[in-house]
């Protein structure tokens, strides 16, 4: 065991019986009598973004929350909540005390983007006018032109796309004239391109005499915007623990390891594996499932070109693209939903299809989750399901909930247990990574790899994380052209051809880890993207 821990936690993570009274006395926040604990915080560093990395339920939010002082933390008393006082004497000896110090002096002004940006549905005003109303340093149209929002700054809020009122809130957030920024989940929503556009904003909000801190479960993007990274550990829904504060580098490798060296805990009791190399394809070409002629398809101003192309047996293809290009129509015309208006997708044989669509708030489910399952054909109670899906997924708890009740995290996972348990023959996934940590993204990914290989199905995955594409894929479809008007799509291609075609559209080249081998973004214009770009040609798979 790791010291502290008594038993194994059935669901991966590690269960803490007995908190050991020095943990204890590190309790900075109790939800209610029986409620979710925060032991310890994110210490912030003036002039360096901090990235905060942990499992969706450990308390990356309530950390952002009391440090942007929205919540007063309550040091476990809930019935006398205590002073600021009593708190700053509470962080004594931590930078902590003389940043609680200012906080509660209003020496600390500060902007935050919370998690959620649907509540921008209810906003009226234009986009300028909103941001307008908040701009306190002079830059909104600055900044809009640069996340790319000047072409919306007319329309109403509440009419925006997820991906757009993202981008609204990340802006809305920036042009405040704070000393304090915290960032809560900014690339949900958001392509690619826009990841690193609003990553690179982002960052420059580090400076002397502000802190920065960002929750993101995009592993790249995270590498990207943090300097520093702390990690937070637990049971989800139970309690949170904050690890010391890493360099970026050894913050996110140590999260990548599941153990904390100098605290000696394992908090995962396996690694999350990245691999250096494209996966070579393991599907046989003669196993031919799925075959497509050219295609075309119009849809009120917008026009889908895709090439020629075919799937087989063992293969996983991935789908990169901006958004509004197409990405989803196309998905929708393999499941049979829309009818191409030029060209023919032909299926060999009978087929059965598994679709796990992009937006689930159509979704109409009446019952329980247990029931809806089962309705779904999926065999809750076999262990690949069990320990591939409902376990990581962390679903065993939601299965007395009415499906129409659940969040929007929740809906998500419930779907993706519903569409990979079931049994077909071809698997379709749109944005399936949405609203998910590190370990179920991780989990997702193992389960649709082994899936296809073993049981010789296919599976097209439309998704934005390219560290989770860099993973599943053995096959790439680029989607390029101008969103909103006009789509093309390539065929699938090699992953080395495919990913070098994509980031070149996007300008970005990444190099990999030496130790752990993940995919990371090289900054722009450095000896390495320059290298990349203009000696190897090589975007992405660098040895
Ligand atoms: P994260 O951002 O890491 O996903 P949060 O900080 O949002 O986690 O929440 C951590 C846990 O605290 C949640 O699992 C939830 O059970 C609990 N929690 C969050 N907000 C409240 C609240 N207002 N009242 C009671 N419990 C809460
Ligand atoms: P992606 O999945 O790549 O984000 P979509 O395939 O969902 O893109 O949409 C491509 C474009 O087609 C978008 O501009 C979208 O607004 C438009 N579109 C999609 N469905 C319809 C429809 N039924 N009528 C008119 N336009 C549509
Ligand atoms: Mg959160
Ligand atoms: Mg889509």
């Amino acid at each position: 065991g790791c010291g502290i821990c008594v038993k194994k936690c059935p669901y991966q993570a590690i269960t803490i019986v007995n908190l050991p009274e020095k943990l204890q006395r590190n309790l900075v926040h109790r939800y209610g009598a029986n409620g979710f604990e925060l032991f310890r915080l994110p210490v912030p560093k003036e002039g360096r973004a901090l990235g905060i990395l942990g499992s969706n339920g450990v308390g990356k939010s309530t950390s952002l929350k009391i440090l942007g002082g929205v919540l007063k933390p309550n040091l476990g008393m809930i019935d006398e909540p205590p002073e600021w006082d009593d708190i700053i004497d509470f962080f004594k000896g931590s930078e902590l005390q003389t940043y609680f110090q200012k906080l509660s002096n209003g020496q600390l002004r500060v902007a935050y983007k919370p998690q959620a940006v649907d509540v921008l549905s209810k906003v009226t005003l234009t986009v300028g006018e909103a941001l307008k109303k908040v701009d306190e340093k002079g830059t909104a149209r600055e900044v809009a032109e640069r996340l790319g929002l000047l072409h919306l700054w007319d329309r109403p809020v509440k009419a925006l796309s997820g991906g757009e009122m993202q981008k609204v809130a990340i802006a809305a957030t920036i042009v405040k004239d704070a000393q304090v920024y915290l960032i809560d989940e900014p690339a949900s929503y958001l392509d690619v391109r826009e990841r690193l556009r609003v990553s690179g904003v982002i960052r420059e909000l580090a400076r002397p005499g502000t802190y920065l801190i960002v929750v993101e479960h995009d592993l790249a993007v995270l590498d990207y915007i943090s300097d520093l990274v702390a990690i937070i550990y637990g049971e989800p829904g139970v309690y949170g623990i904050v690890g010391t504060v890493k360099g970026v580098r050894a913050g996110i490798n140590t999260y990548i390891d599941g153990y904390l060296r100098e605290e000696n805990i394992r908090f995962r009791d396996y690694r999350l594996e990245f691999y250096e190399k494209p996966p070579e394809a393991s599907y046989l070409p003669e196993t031919v499932l799925l075959r497509w002629s050219q295609l075309s398809k119009t849809l009120g101003d917008f026009k889908l070109e895709v090439e020629e192309g075919e799937i087989h047996r063992g293969e996983v293809v991935g789908i990169l693209g901006p958004n509004g290009i197409g990405k989803t129509t196309f998905v929708r015309m393999l499941a049979g939903e829309l009818e191409p208006d030029n060209g023919w997708i032909q299926r060999i044989g009978t087929l059965t299809l598994s679709y796990k669509p992009q937006f689930l708030g159509e979704v109409k489910a009446y019952g329980t989750v247990r029931e809806f399952l089962r309705e779904h054909g999926v065999d809750t109670s076999s262990s690949l399901v069990q320990s591939e899906l409902i376990k990581p997924l962390r679903v065993h708890s939601l299965f007395d909930s009415y499906v129409e009740e659940l969040s929007g995290g929740e809906l998500q996972r419930v779907m993706i247990v519903a569409a990979l348990g079931k049994e077909a023959d071809l698997y379709l996934l749109d944005e399936p990574m949405a609203y998910l940590d590190v370990e179920q993204r991780y989990a997702v990914a193992r389960v649709v790899k082994r899936l296809t290989a073993e049981k010789g199905v296919a599976t097209f995955v439309v998704e934005h994380d390219v560290v989770a594409i860099d993973f599943l894929a053995n096959t790439i479809m680029v989607f390029e052209g101008e969103p909103g008007r006009h789509g093309t799509a390539t065929r699938p291609m090699n992953m080395r051809d495919g990913m070098n075609l994509f980031l070149r559209n996007v300008g970005i080249t990444f190099r990999r880890d030496p130790d752990t081998k993940r995919p990371r973004i090289n900054k722009p214009g450095s000896w390495l993207d320059r290298y990349q770009k203009e000696v190897l040609k090589e975007y992405y798979y660098v040895v």
